[in-house]
Order: C-alpha cells, then sequence, then structure tokens
C-alpha cells in the first residue's frame, strides 16, 4: 500500500510517468538508474525505485523483497556502469528533514570519480 503522504506529484514520479525527460543509465521492472541534474562530482547518478515509496524508511518496511533485491542489484550495477566501482564512491540516501531529503521519493545517489573527501554532515 502507498504510504499515505507520498506526494504523487514529486519531481522522480513525473520522470517515471515521463512528464519529464531525464538522462537515463539503467532501468529494470522495480528501479530506473539515471544521472543527477546538479552533478556535485564527475559521477553523480540517482538510483530511484519504480514503486512509490517516500524514502528508505517506507521502503524498508513496506516494499516487497523483490523490490528491495532489485534496487540493491541497481545500486551494484550504477556503480559498475558508470566506473565508479573501480576506484570507490559514496552512496547516500537521504531521508526527511533532519537527513535533508529534497526529493520525497525513495532513491540512492552515487557519488564517485573523484575523491569524495570526508564525511562533513554540518
Ligand atoms: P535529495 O536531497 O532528495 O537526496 O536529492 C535530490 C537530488 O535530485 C539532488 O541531487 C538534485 O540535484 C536531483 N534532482 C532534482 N530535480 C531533478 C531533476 O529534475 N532531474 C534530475 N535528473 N535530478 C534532479
Amino acid at each position: 500500500m502507498t504510504h499515505p503522504l507520498y506526494d504523487t506529484n514529486n519531481i522522480f514520479a513525473k520522470i517515471l510517468r515521463s512528464e519529464i525527460p531525464c538522462k537515463m543509465l539503467d532501468e529494470c521492472d522495480y528501479t530506473l538508474t539515471f544521472h543527477d541534474i546538479n552533478p556535485q562530482a564527475p559521477i553523480h547518478v540517482l538510483i530511484i525505485s519504480k514503486g512509490a515509496y517516500i524514502d528508505m524508511d517506507d521502503f524498508a518496511q513496506n516494499a516487497s523483497s523483490e523490490e528491495q533485491a532489485a534496487f540493491l542489484v541497481a545500486i551494484g550495477n550504477a556503480a559498475k556502469l558508470t566506473g565508479a566501482s573501480e576506484n570507490g564512491y559514496r552512496l547516500i540516501t537521504n531521508i526527511g528533514g533532519f537527513g535533508h531529503q529534497e526529493v520525497p521519493h525513495l532513491h540512492a545517489h552515487i557519488l564517485g570519480g573523484e575523491p569524495i573527501g570526508p564525511m562533513r554532515a554540518r
């Protein structure tokens, strides 16, 4: 069941409905991977679920095992396809207000292609 607070008009829901374009890298039945519009590193891609989940918290509690497995596989594929896995990368998923999540649809960021530096949370 879709979370009652899921916003069907968020930007990634619009990408999934092909209402706005994206620079796609990969796709499967459960996930879509595309380049971030405002890259923070030479490699910056986003892996999103095709299912309507707000964030990793919602996804962990409410997605099927197939969806969850596919999301992990898609992350691995994205790291390989972009070349990020060659030298390492940062994998981030922001959740909610304190996590500074801007788009309320589950997504993971892969940042790589150069040293990403230390974590600086605040
Ligand atoms: P968040 O802060 O929610 O974890 O990250 C959202 C990410 O989505 C940001 O890195 C932002 O640049 C990216 N983004 C926002 N709007 C669009 C869009 O229309 N297309 C693409 N490809 N990325 C977007």
